[in-house]
Order: structure tokens, then sequence, then C-alpha cells
């Protein structure tokens, strides 16, 4: 039992305090490095001041205005920057349905705990690129409503495209009105209103398209105020390799969309014209959205379509980095679907390495992370940086991720809106990341949780299955591990 009464006098005297300057709480957070992501140099000794759902002032610890009755939140050792944007997301969509007992209830519950997970990774802010039925759409009302936790969302609904167009594949399995197929202007338009109308925030188009079609999609979403992503490339495989390939529509699909003025591209597509398309990407603000762990081209054995269609790592790596020279925004995306589940803070620290391993600097990747997410998203107005009148979206993390970026998603303090949403102070363990050491992302790494998938690392290193026991039995026939790491209370 709590005891009430003391507790009901500390809020009013608190109240009374604040109340002096304004109605709302107020937080202060210093910490020892500060990054706002509007690309300045890091700031040491800063300090963050929150008045409601927004930041008041940001700057120097010893000079900023300190609200009376604020709550004053020191993170020594820790860097505070802007909450971080996964801008190409899946969680009400996923691949395994066909096997597997899939409806949209169980859909949505799913989609949940992955927001829920995103926010334990310290994602604030969140564009869910395609979801079967309306359920995006639900998700963002039942975040509005309290009813889940999770970042801001801004959701396209269902996937506009030709029938037969990519993710199609899945819908011949579960018809879930994924792909909103479109087969006229009429239907391209007609469905991108449907959209909006159910309460879209952002058009999500697939390829193959005609330049038509994309110059339809684009008009229609702007006049409607709306950005679009446009997924401009990789037709699934089975169609006869085409010996000359650059006469394939395909590599004319990028070019089409950004000089039709989309928003952003999703991937890391090929195209014809490179050096001129990026250009024109620069000029127009185009983002770019590689997804490169998404699309597993960093790992996977090119296939015969992927070197017809310049999709092997190197070109991909080439192609990333002529994007990069060319001073392209590109954002951070892990393309997570429903399967995925507690993963999504691995996948997002993935793609930042890969960013870095492809060029970046540090404090590059983060900004992709946060500001250019931001403005993926529509809201480089509101969140990305940590700037004075913006929403107080921002996460604390252990030590220096200029130094170590695996630290980004492992939060020991994520504020949402002026709210602490996560609070970890009190747990050690989540001080114990390292470079160049393998950690567990799971979102419930910091209960008894953390210390199994530890135990069974040390039980089975390098091991892959969940199973400690059976994989020690068959790996380690003279025992020899399972004596040096039994348990004490077995032995
Ligand atoms: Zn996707």
């Amino acid at each position: 039992m709590r005891p009430a009464r003391l507790l009901l006098s500390t809020i009013l005297i608190a109240a009374s305090a604040a109340a002096q300057d304004s109605e709302t709480n107020s937080i202060v957070i210093i910490g020892d490095r500060l990054i706002d992501a509007t690309g300045a140099a890091v700031n040491e000794d800063y300090a963050v001041v929150i008045q409601g759902e927004r930041i008041a002032e940001v700057g120097p610890k010893d000079r900023v205005r300190i609200p009376p009755g604020a709550e004053v939140i020191d993170v020594s050792g820790a860097t505070v920057l802007p909450g971080l944007a996964d801008v190409h997301v899946h969680p009400a969509f996923y691949l395994a349905a066909p096997r597997d007992f899939e409806d949209d209830s169980l859909s949505a519950l799913r989609a949940s705990a992955i927001l829920r997970q995103a926010l334990d990774a310290g994602i604030t802010l969140m564009r869910d690129l395609g979801a079967r039925h309306n359920v995006g759409i639900g998700l963002k009302h039942a975040l509005a409503k309290g009813y889940i936790e999770g970042p801001r969302l801004v959701v396209a609904n269902g996937v506009v495209g030709q029938t037969g167009a990519h993710a199609s594949e899945f819908e011949l399995m579960v018809p879930s009105k994924w792909l909103l197929a479109s087969d006229s202007p009429e239907e391209w338009r007609r469905h991108i209103r449907q959209n909006f109308k159910l309460g879209a925030d952002v058009t999500k188009v697939t390829s193959p398209f005609t330049r038509e079609e994309i110059e339809i999609a684009i008009e229609e979403t702007h006049n409607l105020g709306a950005m679009i992503a446009v997924h401009a490339g990789g037709r699934k495989g089975g169609k006869p390799a085409s010996p000359d390939w650059y006469s394939d529509p395909e590599m004319m699909m990028v070019e089409w969309a950004v000089a039709a003025g989309a928003d952003t591209i999703e991937h890391l597509y090929p195209m014809k014209n490179q050096a001129a398309v990026i250009t024109m990407m620069k000029e127009k603000g185009t983002i770019v959205v590689p997804t490169i762990r998404g699309i597993g081209r960093r790992t996977r054995e090119p296939t015969e379509s992927d070197t017809r269609f310049q999709l092997t790592p190197a070109h991909s790596e080439d192609r990333f980095r002529k994007m990069h020279e060319g001073g392209v925004p590109m954002a951070i995306a892990t393309d997570v679907e429903g399967g995925r589940q507690g993963e999504i803070g691995n996948y997002f620290i993935q793609e930042l390495e890969q960013f870095i391993a492809w060029g970046y600097s540090h404090q590059e990747a983060i900004e992709a992370a946060t500001r250019v997410g931001a403005m993926a998203c529509g809201l480089a107005d509101s969140v990305g940086t940590l700037e004075a009148g913006k929403l107080a979206d921002l996460i604390v993390v252990p030590g220096n991720p200029l130094e170590n970026i695996k630290v980004l998603t492992r939060p020991i303090l994520v504020i949402q809106g002026g709210k602490v949403v996560r609070d970890r102070r009190s747990t050690d363990s989540v001080m114990e990341v390292t470079p160049g050491k393998r950690h567990c992302y799971c979102p419930a790494s910091y209960s008894p949780h953390w210390l199994r998938h530890r135990w069974r690392r040390k039980r089975n290193p390098g091991g892959r299955t969940q199973f400690g026991e059976k994989e020690i039995r068959r790996a380690d026939p003279t025992g020899s591990l399972r004596r040096r790491f039994s348990r004490p209370s077995s032995s």
C-alpha cells in the first residue's frame, strides 16, 4: 500500500511551487554531453529545460533558468540527445502469416508490442509504411487515447501499387489489403484519397509503376498536403533476365519519382542515370531511406537478378557513398515487420553501424537517426533536434555514443512529450555496454531475463539456439563446458 496521505501532501507542495511559474511540470536534465543534432558540435555540461510537453531552453548548465519546483535529473556520465526516428517499419504486417494464424486483432496486438519495444530502445518517432487493413490507423488512435504506448506514429495505411506489384505476393496467401491494387489513374487517386479519409498521414507507393502512375500519386498526395514515400525498384525474382537491363523501366523508376517530387525514396535501388539523379535529389531535397540491413544486401549472396540490377553489396556501397558525397540526406530505418519481436533496437544499431562502415561519421549517423528522420516524417518543425520550442522527445544514453554507437538504443531515460516514459537510472546492467562486445538488445534485458541471456551465452559460447542445455550436449561430448559453467546450485 502506498502512503497516500503523505504522497498527496508532497504533490501539493511541489504543485504550489510549480504553480508560480506555470501549471505544467518542469524537468531539467543535466548530462555530461548533449548532442542537439542540429549539426553543431557536442556540447559539454549542458542542460535541457522542459516545461510541459516542450523544450523551454537548451544551454550551459550554470546559465539556464531552472523553473521553481522543477525536477532536476542529473545524468552525469551520460549523453542527452533527441529521441530516435525509425522511418520505415511495418509493425502491423507479418511475413510469416501464411504459415501461422493471423487476423487483424492479432496483428494489432503484435504491433502494439513492437511499439512498446521501440520506446524501450529510445525510438520516439516511427513511420509505418504499410499495414494490413487499417491496423496502422487503429494503432495511431490507440496511442493518442493512451491505450498503448509507443513512438509518435506517422502511418501510410495500405500500400498503393499495381496488381502484382512488389509485396502482392503476400496478398495471394493473406488477403489483408496490404497492397491496394490500382490499375488506372482513377484507382491510384481513389486509393490515396481513401487512405487519407481513413486517417493516413503519408502515402506509400510501390513499384513497378509507369511514369504516369507515379506522377499522379505524387500530385494527388501533395494536393492533400502530405508526403509520399516511394519504393522504386526490386521487382521480385522469377522473371527472365533481360539481356539489356538498361532498357528495363525499373532502372528509370527512381528518376521518375525524384523528378516528379517524391519526398522519400525507400531502399537503395539502382538507377540508370545515377549521377544526374543524385544531383536532382540534392536540389529537390529528396530524402533516401536505404534500409541496408532490412534488404539484407549486406550479408546475402547476390542472386542473378541482384547482379543484373546492380544490387550486390559492392554496388550498394558505391551508390550509398556517392549519395553521401553528393549531399543527399539519408535516414535510418529498420524495415522491421511483425515477426521481429524484440529486435528493433538491435536492427536500428546494425543500420547505424552500416552507415558508419560506409563513410558516415558517428555524428552524421546520429543526425540521420534523429533530425533527418524527423524530416522524412514531415515533423522537422516539432521534433528531431534539441531546440527551444520543440516537443520534448529525448533520450539519455550511457557513456558517449560518439565513441560507441551501440549505446544509442539502450537509453537509461526516455522522455516523450515532456513525460518520462522509461527510467532505468537505477539499473546497473545498462551501463555495461562496451565496444566490441556482443549484447542482447532484448527489451527485457534489464530484468533477470538479461542475466539468463548472459548465462546462455556463457554456457554455449557462440551458440545460436535458445536452449543451451541440448546444444551443449551435442557440441560438447566430453562435458568440459558443462562442468566449467554448471550452475552452482545444481553441482
Ligand atoms: Zn518496407
